[in-house]
């Protein structure tokens, strides 16, 4: 099995293996964190999960660093108007962030840096550039990054920077155009700003420095993959490059992958149009985890999306479905002999997932064959009554459960997700966003419905139908769902 993956710096797909021969060396950036991350966001960061989970099921070792920027004019700005010091302000944010990640089932990487943590490092390496002739200090004290020293500027994103002006510079972290501008490396404090006294002068690091830093010293000069998403690859990438190599001389990422936007009707979705989503904004409405990562991950990375509540809720049928079909294998009866179009199934969709991923991680098409098994083997116990060989379902499960190691979705952690964004909404004195029917479905916990549940079953027994429809009503009324089958009673909230 070995992942081969689109690589943006050199325009082909290339195989995707740890130069140590150890461990999979990886950048990927992570988020500002002045606010709540909207879903966009989570695409990126779902599809770098996607990445590592098939780098891990595919038998390789990682060394993942995800960084978190803790300083930036937004960050300075909100701050001091809600005269908090940055670190505390930040700090709401960051635990929010990964609390998210976690709801989403993001594993976390092995290293998650701070830039506050890192200035030492930044510093240096910017000392490094002016040694070089690469950086140089302008009159308000602030630091930049000559281009024109770098006659390789612009190899990722293959602009074409002719007739650069030598000098001309920005001193904002976004870019107005594409063009190549000497870029800040370190900002001087306007009166009363946070900044740190360093051997630079005082200041503060600009963006692009903190990863650039944090990735040399936490993955040395050079390393495997760095990955972001798309709006990244320029300018932050392609300056992360050029600081990097002109200060190490050597290749800083081998590889980089670019995830593209998420976008709603067209439009990436973004924090400036004003169209977009939080997780946290989706629970409230009565969106389950679940469905938003399988959501955001059947679509490959290589190609952007539209979000739209039709797809979640297609998303949301088809969790159901799948976890329905573990649910039915694991409780089916282990008996009779093997049967051969059974196992030659497995093995052809076990073969045709791993192909899917291993071809720049088309997750839509290693949804296919799970989806194919499922109808197969649904048939299958349809006709038997739930019966099929030890070998038969253990066989189907552990593929299930191979398919559950990069997808994510088979554990049921929906309601306890929804449970901690409602009491999240009312710590932040947000109860009105809360959605009327998630409120009555929540008003009862998971054990209260499963004893109200047993006893509808002990009643019908007992033939009290009356009882037992007054159950059914009295749930259906806080919209939560019973499904009677033939292997028993489900429910569900809606
Ligand atoms: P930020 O906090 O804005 O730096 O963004 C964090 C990550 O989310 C970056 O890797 C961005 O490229 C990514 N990102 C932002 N908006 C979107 C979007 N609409 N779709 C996919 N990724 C996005
Ligand atoms: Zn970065």
């Amino acid at each position: 099995m070995k992942l081969q993956l689109f690589n943006t710096l050199s325009g082909t797909t290339e195989a995707v293996l740890p130069a140590d021969g150890a461990s999979v060396r990886m950048y990927a950036c992570g988020p500002t964190v002045y606010d709540y991350n909207h879903i966009g966001n989570f695409r990126t960061f779902l599809h770098v999960d996607i990445l590592r989970r098939t780098l891990l099921l595919f038998g390789l070792k990682v060394t993942h660093v995800m960084n978190i920027t803790d300083v930036d004019d937004k960050i300075i700005r909100n701050a001091s108007a809600a005269s908090t010091p940055i670190a505390d302000y930040t700090a709401k944010f960051e635990r929010a962030f990964l609390e998210d990640l976690n709801a989403l089932g993001i594993q976390r990487p092995e290293f998650i840096p701070r830039a506050t943590d890192h200035i030492a490092e930044m510093v240096t390496l910017i000392q490094q550039l002016a040694a070089r002739d690469l950086a140089y200090k302008t009159e308000d004290g602030s630091w930049y990054f000559r281009i024109a020293g770098d006659p390789d500027y612009g190899r990722l994103s293959k602009k074409d920077f002719e007739g650069i002006e030598d000098g001309a510079r920005v001193d904002v972290d976004e870019y107005e155009k594409d063009t190549a501008r000497d870029f800040a490396l370190w900002k001087a404090p306007k009166p009363g700003e946070h900044h740190w006294e360093t051997a630079l002068g005082p200041g503060r690091p600009g963006w692009h420095i903190e990863c650039s830093a944090m990735a040399l010293q936490l993955l040395g000069n050079s390393f495997d993959l760095h990955a972001g998403g798309e709006d990244l690859m320029f300018p932050h990438h392609e300056n992360e490059i050029a600081q990097s190599e002109c200060a190490t001389g050597e290749l800083f990422a081998r590889h980089w992958m670019h995830v593209r936007f998420l976008l709603v009707e067209g439009k990436k979705m973004a924090k400036s149009e004003g169209n977009f989503y939080t997780l946290r904004d989706l629970l409230l409405k009565g969106h389950k985890v679940s469905a938003i990562r399988y959501l955001l991950t059947s679509v490959p990375y290589h190609h952007q999306m539209n979000f739209t509540f039709d797809g979640l809720t297609d998303a949301t049928v088809a969790v159901e479905k799948l976890r329905t079909f573990n649910i039915r294998l694991t409780a089916a009866t282990r008996s009779g002999a093997d049967n051969a179009t059974w196992s030659e199934r497995v093995k052809q969709a076990d073969a045709e997932f791993i192909a899917a991923l291993e071809d720049d991680l088309n997750t839509a098409r290693a949804l296919a064959p799970i989806f194919e098994l499922l109808r197969f083997c649904n048939g299958h116990l349809d006709k038997t009554g739930n019966i099929a060989s030890p070998a038969d379902i253990a066989d189907a499960l552990a593929l299930l459960q191979k398919f559950d190691s990069i997808f994510a979705i088979l554990e049921d952690r929906d309601a306890e997700t929804t449970r901690a964004a409602i009491a999240w909404a009312e710590t932040e004195g947000r109860t009105n966003e809360v959605s009327s029917d998630l409120a009555s479905s929540m008003a009862f916990t998971d054990a209260a419905i499963d004893a109200l549940v047993a006893e509808r079953t002990e009643a019908k027994k007992t033939r009290n139908f009356a009882r037992a429809d007054a159950i059914r009503k009295e749930l259906a009324e806080k919209n939560i769902l019973i499904e009677d089958s033939k292997d028993g009673v489900r429910w569900k909230r809606k």
